[in-house]
C-alpha cells in the first residue's frame, strides 16, 4: 500500500488559526501585539522570498513584523549595532536573522549577540545548549516542526532507530537532539558517511536534510518506515524537489512528507509559535511566566 502523506500544509494552517486566536484574545484585552524583527542582509532572491513569506505569515496571525533590510556592504559592526538596538526594544519579542549572510560576515558571531530570550530561531548557543542538556527553551523551528508533524500522525517514535541524513547546525544537529530527547536511538549521516544506503536501510524513522534532489532512493527505505523529507531544491524546470525520490519511496514507507507541503509550512508555523511563546512569557503580557511546552520562562534565562 502506498505511504500515507503527512500534510504539513493543513496542520500548519490549523496551528496558525490557533495562534491567531490566542493573539486576538489578548489584544482584545488591551495587551500589545507580539513583535518579530526580521533582518535581511543583501539581495539574495531566495532569501527575499523566505523573508517576505515569514512577514506575511506574521501579519496573518496578528504578529507585528519589523523589517530591516541591510545592504550587502554592511559591516559586522553595523549589524551588531542593529542587534543591540533590537535586543533592547521592548516591542520586539523575537529577532530573526535570515541566513546565509553574505561574505565576509560571520553568522555565528551575530547569532551569538542576539539576546537568547529573543532568539526566535533557537540558534543561539544558549538555546542549543539547553536542548542538548534536555531542558529546551527556544527550539529551532524546523526540528520542532518535524516533532509536531510526528506527533500529529500518532506513530510511536520512542525506542525507534532514527537516521538523520544531514548534520547542519539548523536542521540535522538539533533534529538529532530532539529525537534523542524523545527516546529514539540516533544515527547521523553526513557528507563523509560511507555507504549511506546501509544506514538508510536501518531507519525506522528517516529524516533527510541535505539539499540534493532524489539522493535517497526508494529501495534503500525500510518497509513501513516514517520518512520526513526536509530538502527543498529547485529544478531547472522551476519545480521543487526533496532529497527523497518521492515515487519509489512512496511504495516502501508507511508515512511520507511531500515536497512542497510537508516540512516547509511547519517551519513557519513554529516561527510564529516561538514568537508567541516569548511574547506570552514577557513581563508586559503577564506577571506569572507561562512558557508553554518548555521549562521556565524565556525572559528569565
Ligand atoms: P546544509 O548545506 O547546511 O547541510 C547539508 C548537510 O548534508 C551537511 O551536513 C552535509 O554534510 C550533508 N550532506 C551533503 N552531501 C551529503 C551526502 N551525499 N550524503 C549525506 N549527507 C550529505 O543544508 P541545510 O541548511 O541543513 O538544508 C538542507 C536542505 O533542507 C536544503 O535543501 C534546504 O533548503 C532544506 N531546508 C528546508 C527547510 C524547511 O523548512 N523545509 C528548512 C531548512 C532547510
Amino acid at each position: 500500500m502506498p505511504a500515507q502523506l503527512i500534510n504539513g500544509k493543513s496542520l500548519s494552517a490549523t496551528l496558525r488559526q490557533q495562534i491567531a486566536a490566542e493573539i486576538a484574545t489578548q489584544v482584545g484585552k488591551g495587551v500589545r501585539r507580539p513583535g518579530l524583527a526580521v533582518i535581511l542582509v543583501g539581495q539574495d532572491p531566495a532569501s527575499q522570498i523566505y523573508v517576505r513569506n515569514k512577514s506575511l505569515a506574521c501579519e496573518e496571525v496578528g504578529i507585528q513584523s519589523f523589517y530591516y533590510g541591510l545592504p550587502e556592504s554592511c559591516s559586522q559592526e553595523e549589524l551588531g549595532a542593529l542587534i543591540e538596538q533590537l535586543n533592547a526594544d521592548p516591542a520586539v519579542d523575537g529577532i530573526l536573522l535570515q541566513l546565509p549572510l553574505p561574505k565576509p560576515l560571520d553568522a555565528s558571531r551575530v547569532l551569538e549577540s542576539i539576546d537568547p530570550c529573543k532568539d526566535v530561531d533557537g540558534f543561539h548557543p544558549y538555546n542549543l545548549g539547553r536542548l542538548a542538556e534536555r531542558r529546551p527553551l527556544l527550539r529551532p523551528c524546523t526540528p520542532r516542526g518535524i516533532m509536531t508533524l510526528l506527533d500529529s500522525i500518532q506513530t510511536e517514535y520512542r525506542k525507534k532507530h532514527a537516521v538523520i541524513v544531514g548534520a547542519s547546525n539548523i536542521v540535522g544537529r538539533p533534529m538529532a537532539l530532539e529525537l534523542l530527547l524523545a527516546g529514539c536511538t540516533i544515527s547521523v549521516c553526513h557528507r563523509f558517511t560511507q555507504n549511506l544506503a546501509y544506514f538508510v536501510k536501518q531507519a525506522e524513522l528517516l529524516i533527510c536534510a541535505v539539499g540534493k534532489p532524489g539522493l535517497i532512493q526508494g529501495d534503500w527505505i525500510q518497509e513501513g518506515a516514517t520518512v520526513i523529507d526536509v530538502g527543498i531544491s529547485r529544478l531547472p524546470d522551476g519545480s521543487l524537489r526533496g532529497d527523497v525520490d518521492f515515487e519509489s519511496a512512496r511504495m516502501k514507507a508507511a508515512w511520507l512528507t511531500p515536497v512542497p507541503g510537508g516540512v516547509g509550512p511547519m517551519t513557519i508555523a513554529m516561527l510564529l509559535r516561538n514568537t508567541v511563546e516569548i511574547w506570552q512569557s514577557s513581563a508586559t503580557f503577564i506577571s506569572t511566566p507561562q512558557f508553554t511546552g518548555t521549562e521556565g520562562s524565556a525572559r528569565r534565562c
